[in-house]
């Protein structure tokens, strides 16, 4: 994983063939601000102010460099210039917190560092933290939350929920509060210790999911240049017990900013109307809270194709979730919204149209080096005897990671009855893991069964049974009982 700027050099390179190009001079200025060549920083940012006057990086940039020149009164005319053009300039305020503090002034520079951190969910300086004695996390409880902005760029923390800050909104009056369950902030203690670690396997969504949230907040510029968004839509499908709800817990652990994961419970209303309202709700939430990424497991109970439906209420909950989704909608950006089920045919085609869940993944029974890497965590701090495990790896073709966990489990009862009755401890062997797992037919079967049919029925009209269709095709995968 990329976690650094890209080098002065290569930017350089990158500019003589578009010497124009704002947001690529931009970059190089930040990364010769990195590398400390500060009389080039210097040039470059007065060459993007030639292009744009009220450009506010280029002068935050400028300030940047009369900072490290050592002329804090010159930063601060310059940050003090760009915060009274863009009030929610969150680099501006910590920019000015640096200087004051410099200045010794730690009461404003407390000030500027708080508003920074309300302004940006996602900021954390432990430089600047441990100088100041005061953590971003305790700076955000601080105080009441900024004013909104008009941008849809900028965070607000979770207590301003009933602005009106979004046009447009037929759910507006009156102004409807709505608090989730589920809902972290970054540096939250709550997210909880699971990451992309504690998943086997599923390396290309992993990716996707850096690719869509977490490289865009590492490098904001880089994306600009290459005129790439942040977020988007995700679908995750498979068969049961594969891992795409740890996936989607992993999420929270992994991602750089808001997360938001909705249960069902919190849509579905008796009410007529209120279980609408309730979905708009979370996707205010989540663009009140942008960056933010919000996770719908089960998505085939929400999203169900509308040819199937036979209740007016079901099928306004779909037409506003795809009302929701539209990717015309501005203010959907830097949201990335996940969707995870086991029925893929069930949902209604429309979500998959660009703009919605336009990504669709895959997550088949794991391979071999990812049941190596699932087997490996579930045998971590268990009593097991030391094996080799190519054997359980070869033994339980297709089997679902759930599977996986039942085998060990069901084998750690059997070594444990056995040592209640012999008084002896007893190690889970491999033998035992074999003979439990030759003993349990794969619970993802059931599921490719019913995939084909409806593959069948809906032949080549969607990538999704394409994909299923190449991993059934694959020797290796189908060598078992399916
Ligand atoms: P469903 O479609 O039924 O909701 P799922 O695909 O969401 O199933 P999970 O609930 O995430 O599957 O998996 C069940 C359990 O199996 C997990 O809690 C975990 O213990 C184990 N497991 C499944 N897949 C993996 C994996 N790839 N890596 C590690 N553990 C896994």
């Amino acid at each position: 994983m990329p976690n650094a700027m890209p080098n002065s050099s290569a930017l350089r390179d990158a500019l003589q063939q578009s010497p124009n190009n704002l947001s690529l001079l931009l970059l190089y200025g930040r990364a010769c601000l990195e590398e400390l060549h500060l009389d080039e920083a210097r040039e470059v940012f007065d060459r993007a102010l030639e292009i744009d006057p009220d450009q506010a990086d280029a002068m935050l940039g400028i300030a940047k460099v009369h900072f490290l020149e050592g002329d804090p009164s010159g930063a601060a005319v310059r940050a003090e210039r760009v915060v009274s053009q863009e009030p929610h300039n969150a680099q501006a305020h910590l920019l000015l917190s640096r200087v004051f503090l410099s200045e010794g002034d730690s009461g404003r520079a407390i000030e500027h560092f708080d508003r920074a951190a309300q302004i940006d969910g996602t900021m954390s300086d432990p430089a600047l933290e441990r100088e100041l004695g005061r953590t971003a996390r305790e700076a955000r409880k601080a105080a009441p939350a900024p004013a909104p902005e008009p941008s849809s760029s900028d965070s607000n923390p979770i207590g301003n929920l009933d602005q009106e800050d979004f046009f447009d909104d037929p759910f507006d009056d009156p102004p409807y509060e709505w608090r989730p369950e589920t809902f972290y902030a970054p540096g939250d203690p709550e997210r909880g210790g699971v990451t992309f670690a504690d998943v086997g396997g599923m390396e290309e969504l992993k990716e996707e999911i850096r690719l869509k949230i977490t490289y865009p907040l590492q490098f904001p510029d880089l994306y600009k240049a290459y005129g790439r968004k942040t977020g988007g839509g995700i679908l995750i499908y498979g068969p049961p017990g594969c891992g795409k709800t740890l996936m989607l817990r992993a999420v929270a652990g992994e991602v750089p900013c808001n997360y938001l994961a909705v249960g069902l419970h919190e849509i579905f209303d008796p009410y007529f109307g209120s279980t609408e309202r309730n979905l708009h709700q979370i996707f205010e939430t989540a663009r009140a809270n942008a960056p933010c990424v919000l996770v719908f497991d089960d998505l085939d109970s929400l999203a169900q194709d509308r040819r199937q439906i036979r209740e007016s209420q079901m099928r306004n909950l779909v037409n506003q979730f795809l009302h929701e989704m539209d990717g015309i909608r501005s203010e959907n950006q830097r949201i990335l919204v996940i969707g995870a089920t086991n029925q893929p045919w069930a949902l209604d085609p429309a979500f998959r149209r660009p703009g919605r869940f336009d990504q669709a993944i895959f997550v088949p029974p794991p391979d071999a080096p990812a049941r190596a890497q699932i087997i490996e965590l579930l045998a971590k701090d268990k009593p097991i005897a030391d094996f080799d495990n190519a054997g359980l790896i070869e033994a339980t073709v297709g089997f679902s990671g759930a599977d996986l966990k039942w085998v060990f489990d069901r084998a750690a009862e059997l070594a444990l009855s056995a040592a209640i009755h012999t008084g002896q401890p007893v190690p889970i062997t491999l033998d035992l893991l074999l003979a439990v797992a030759k003993a349990h037919a794969p619970t993802t079967q059931s599921w490719f069964e019913g995939m084909n049919t409806h593959a069948k029925q809906q032949e080549g009209t969607d990538s999704m049974f394409n994909d299923m269709r190449k991993f059934l095709s694959t020797p290796s995968n189908s060598k078992k009982e399916r």
